[in-house]
């Protein structure tokens, strides 16, 4: 009989581990409480225009490849994976607009005009980045740390001083060492969003993040962020994967050291070999399970860091929005206040860096005729509570701000629908701790080998998946994480190939 499966929660890293252990010969059941799978990856449709509700930046393109070529799928060509050039725009507060092109040969002249020195300068970063990334992915990437001898490696050893040194300084302080000029150190130091945390606090490690704008390049499929979604569902069919979408777990039931079934909102309990928790980790551990089988308790979440919460904004705007490129960043003039007010003060920004996004860039068909479609992400503290009213009231703050850097005066105006989503809706829909966007923050002591352990300590048969565990957040991590701990399973069960 093959052993059963059931995972809590359809998200990436869900839906990503089921394929698998299908392919394994695991029979694998995945409970998703919402009515559509993909988690944060989401979809949705508004007054004819079509958003992905979370992730826009399809970065690291050669996870991807791996991931899917052991399903002997080409993602690049079944997604119509393309390059954007350029790679991003950045408006600033206090500078005139910046272009990334994704070329670094185009990027260093630009840094040069800005400072001299400054183009040789992000050369070296980059280079210096990129051996980082591929170190990162050799070695500390793949691995849930359980094999100590990993970290024992040549190369590891050989660079030892240099990762050390690393792990220890704040990737400011990094970027500092190359470049002088605000807004390109803000251009280094941006990616540590996508990370939770801030350049002030995240190790300088994460300068790998450079190596993917500006050397690996910012990809998009052809059909939007949801179509890897569909990939990886279509893929779960042909292994037999069952999906309960609209079927919410209550409870994680165990005896001894072995979880036994699943409490389903319907009142229905259901029995597996194996459970895997996708859903938030704070969640899981403090509502799914009883307290002796929590390996991590409410009281020890209060030395962990959430990261960031977020207002969402989805927009259809009348006309066209040439001022704008597929990814736009804008950056406010006091950088450090805005992240110290972020995480450290959880006090709203008075003044906000943001992202924006303009599918209809790349894709037309997001929006209807002589209209765009955007997507706004506002970092915001977590652990806040606002209502529609507020959020929309905010969101239209700081959506002015923006406006005026990248000269589009009559930008709301032209708002023909729209929709927020905030913390409150992170708390709601995902259960995530604090109202977080992304997940725990990746401050040093919530990265690699410190990052949540993919098994439970007190439950032999629980795993979990996903952003908050190894290697973190992110749709390609995500897909790594489902890969570390379906190895762990397979392993275990005797069934590696
Ligand atoms: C706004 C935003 C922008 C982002 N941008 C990018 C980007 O550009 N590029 C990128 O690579 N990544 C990006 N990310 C990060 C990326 O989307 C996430 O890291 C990834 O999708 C998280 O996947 P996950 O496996 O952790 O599951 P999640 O997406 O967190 O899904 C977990 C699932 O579990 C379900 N669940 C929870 N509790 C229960 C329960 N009790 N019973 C049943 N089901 C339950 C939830 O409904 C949810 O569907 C972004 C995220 C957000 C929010």
């Amino acid at each position: 009989m093959p052993k059963t499966v059931a995972i809590i929660g359809g998200g990436v890293g869900g839906l990503a581990t089921a394929n698998q252990l299908a392919k394994k010969g695991f029979k694998v059941t995945i409970y998703e409480k919402a009515d559509q799978l993909g988690g944060r990856a989401g979809f949705k449709k508004q007054d004819g225009f079509t958003f992905d509700t979370g992730p826009s930046w399809y970065l690291m393109p050669g996870v991807f490849e791996k991931h899917f070529a052991q399903f002997d799928i080409d993602v690049t060509k079944e997604l119509d994976v393309q390059r954007l050039t350029p790679g991003y725009k950045v408006f600033y507060e206090h500078h005139t607009p910046i272009t990334i092109s994704g070329s670094l040969e185009d990027d260093a002249k630009t840094f040069e005009k800005i400072e001299p020195g400054s183009g040789k300068a992000l050369e070296a970063y980059v280079a210096a980045s990129q051996e980082i990334y591929q170190m990162a992915l050799r070695h500390f990437l793949y691995t849930d740390f359980t094999r100590k001898q990993s970290l024992l490696h040549p190369t590891i050893i050989r660079r030892a001083r240099l990762l050390l040194t690393l792990l220890r300084t704040p990737l400011h302080k990094h970027v500092s060492h190359y470049v002088s000029h605000p807004a390109l150190q803000q251009i280094l130091e941006y990616p540590m969003v996508f990370l939770g945390t801030s350049p002030f606090d995240a190790p300088s490690m994460y300068s790998l993040m450079s190596a993917l704008d500006f050397k690996e390049g910012v990809y998009y499929p052809k059909r939007g962020m949801y179509s890897i979604i569909d990939l990886l569902v279509s893929i779960g069919n042909r292994y037999g994967v069952t999906y309960h979408t609209d079927t919410e777990v209550l409870r994680i039931i165990h005896r001894g050291r072995k979880a036994t079934s699943l409490l389903l909102a319907s009142g229905e309990s259901v029995t597996y070999d194996i459970i895997i928790s996708n859903a938030d980790i704070h969640f899981t551990e403090t509502q799914l399970l009883a307290p002796e089988a929590q390996s991590y308790p409410e009281h020890t979440w209060q030395r962990r860091e959430s990261g960031i919460s977020a207002i969402l904004m989805y927009l259809g705007v009348k006309g066209s929005l040439p001022q704008l490129e597929h990814h736009n960043l804008y950056f406010v003039k006091d950088w450090q206040r805005n992240f110290t007010e972020i995480y450290t003060d959880k006090q709203l920004p008075s003044t906000a860096s943001l992202y924006v996004s303009r599918t209809s860039a790349t894709d037309p068909s997001t929006a209807p005729k002589d209209h765009e479609n955007i997507f706004v992400l506002v970092p915001l503290p977590t652990g806040l509570t606002l209502d529609q009213e507020a959020l929309e009231a905010l969101g239209s703050k700081y959506l002015e701000a923006f406006a005026i850097a990248a000269n589009i005066p009559d930008l709301q105006k032209r708002i023909v629908s729209k929709s927020f989503f905030g913390p409150d809706e992170f708390r709601d829909r995902f259960y995530a701790w604090e109202g977080t966007a992304l997940g725990m923050s990746h401050i040093l002591k919530q990265s690699a080998f410190w990052r949540i352990q993919p098994r439970s300590k007190k439950l032999r048969n629980l795993y979990y998946v996903g952003a908050n565990t190894m290697p973190g957040v992110g749709v390609p991590m995500c897909l790594i994480s489902a890969e570390i701990v379906a190895k762990r399973i397979a392993r275990k069960q005797g069934r590696s190939s």
